[in-house]
C-alpha cells in the first residue's frame, strides 16, 4: 500500500501499455516520487473528500510517455505527476480546495476532463495553470 488509501497498482495500471506490451515497471527512486507525491498530495485530498480518487494516469515509464505522446519532459515519467478525478467533484472545486490546502509543484486543470497534481520534494513551484489542449495559462 501507499499510504491508506492508494496502490501502486492504480499508478502502473495501463489499458495502452497492457495493449502495447509496455512493461511500465518503475525503478525504485520512481517508486518513491510516488510515494512522495500519495503522501503529501493524494492522500490529504482523499482524506478531506472521504472519497476515492481515481488515477486516470499516474507512472508512465519512457516508451508508454512516447506512445501516448506526452511531453518529453513529463513529470509522468520521474513518477511525481498523477491525473485524476473524484466522481461527483467539480474539477475547479478540487483546484480552489488544492491551492489553499496542499503543497505541490504543479497543479493543473486539464481540457476541464481531470486534475493533473505533481510534487517535487526538490523544488515545489505551487503553479496553478489550466490547459486546453494547445497551450497552458495561469489560473
Ligand atoms: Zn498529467
Amino acid at each position: 500500500m501507499l499510504g491508506k488509501n492508494f496502490t501502486l497498482k492504480e499508478f502502473i495500471h495501463s489499458d495502452t501499455a497492457l495493449a502495447c506490451g509496455i512493461s511500465n515497471y518503475p525503478t525504485k527512486d520512481e517508486i518513491n516520487n510516488i510515494e512522495q507525491l500519495v503522501v503529501n498530495c493524494l492522500q490529504p485530498i482523499r482524506d478531506y473528500y472521504k472519497k476515492p480518487l481515481i488515477i486516470t494516469s499516474g507512472f508512465r515509464c519512457k516508451k508508454l510517455n512516447e506512445k501516448i505522446r506526452g511531453a518529453a519532459n513529463s513529470q509522468h515519467i520521474k513518477g511525481q505527476a498523477a491525473d485524476f478525478i473524484i466522481k461527483g467533484v467539480p474539477l475547479k472545486e478540487i483546484i480552489n480546495w488544492v491551492r489553499k490546502n496542499i503543497k505541490f509543484d504543479q497543479l493543473i486543470l486539464e481540457k476541464n476532463q481531470w486534475v493533473h497534481i505533481s510534487y517535487n520534494k526538490d523544488n515545489n513551484r505551487n503553479q496553478v495553470l489550466y490547459y486546453n489542449g494547445m497551450s497552458y495559462s495561469n489560473m
